[in-house]
């Protein structure tokens, strides 16, 4: 029997893969598998995509949202309400809520939540950044739209006692929402409604 049959270069790149959250080596395998199943072409092709997005997406520099430019379009819209802002754990959290068309303030990405399994303290997250802006910008409202599970609650939780005495309202997406769902996936009815109820806390 031959050990090591594995193609070096595979092998690399399940491993590297299967590094990323959400992936096991499996899953690993199967992507690498479909990439090397496409017409060389096409593959080719997905891989110049992924270099250009890595070469020109970053996070806004005020909020945090993915964009190729130094501002995303909501932070240099001047038509926004520039006193409230809505926490949400990923850039696609906020493009979900930007799609029901209901909401016209800005945004803060923290980019995760608070997970002691992950080992993902608060110092991992971008919320000093959140503080910071709640206190010069003159904020008035900030609504905590992380996701409604056990992490997301508990992130909520979190950012709500570092906020509760600068003298804003706080706010937090809750109806409708499924427990234990996740922002991206809810349809835009769910999620209007969501952002209409939210309760202050
Ligand atoms: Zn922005």
């Amino acid at each position: 029997m031959i050990e090591n049959i594995l193609p070096k270069t595979l092998k690399k790149v399940v491993d590297e893969i299967s590094n990323l959250p959400g992936y096991g080596e499996k899953s690993a395998q199967r992507l690498a598998v479909n990439i090397l199943n496409m017409p060389r072409g096409e593959a080719f092709q997905l891989v110049k995509t992924f270099m250009e997005m890595l070469e020109r997406v970053h996070p806004c520099r005020e909020c945090g949202i993915l964009t190729e430019e130094e501002l995303c379009p909501v932070c240099s819209d001047e038509e926004r309400d520039r006193t409230t802002i809505c926490v949400v754990e990923e850039s696609f959290d906020a493009f979900a809520i930007e799609k029901t068309g209901k909401y016209r303030g800005l945004y803060h990405v923290i980019g995760g939540r608070l997970s002691p399994l992950e080992e993902i303290t608060a110092e991992d997250l971008n919320i000093d950044s959140l503080v910071k802006r709640v206190e010069k910008d003159n904020i008035k409202e900030v609504i905590l739209a992380t996701n409604p599970t056990v992490e997301g609650e508990a992130t909520a939780s979190y950012i709500y006692n570092l906020l509760k005495n600068k003298n804003i309202t706080i706010s937090r997406i809750a109806y409708g929402l499924p427990f234990g769902g996740v922002l991206e996936n809810a349809d835009d009815f769910t999620l209007s409604k969501a952002l209409e109820h939210k309760t202050p806390i």
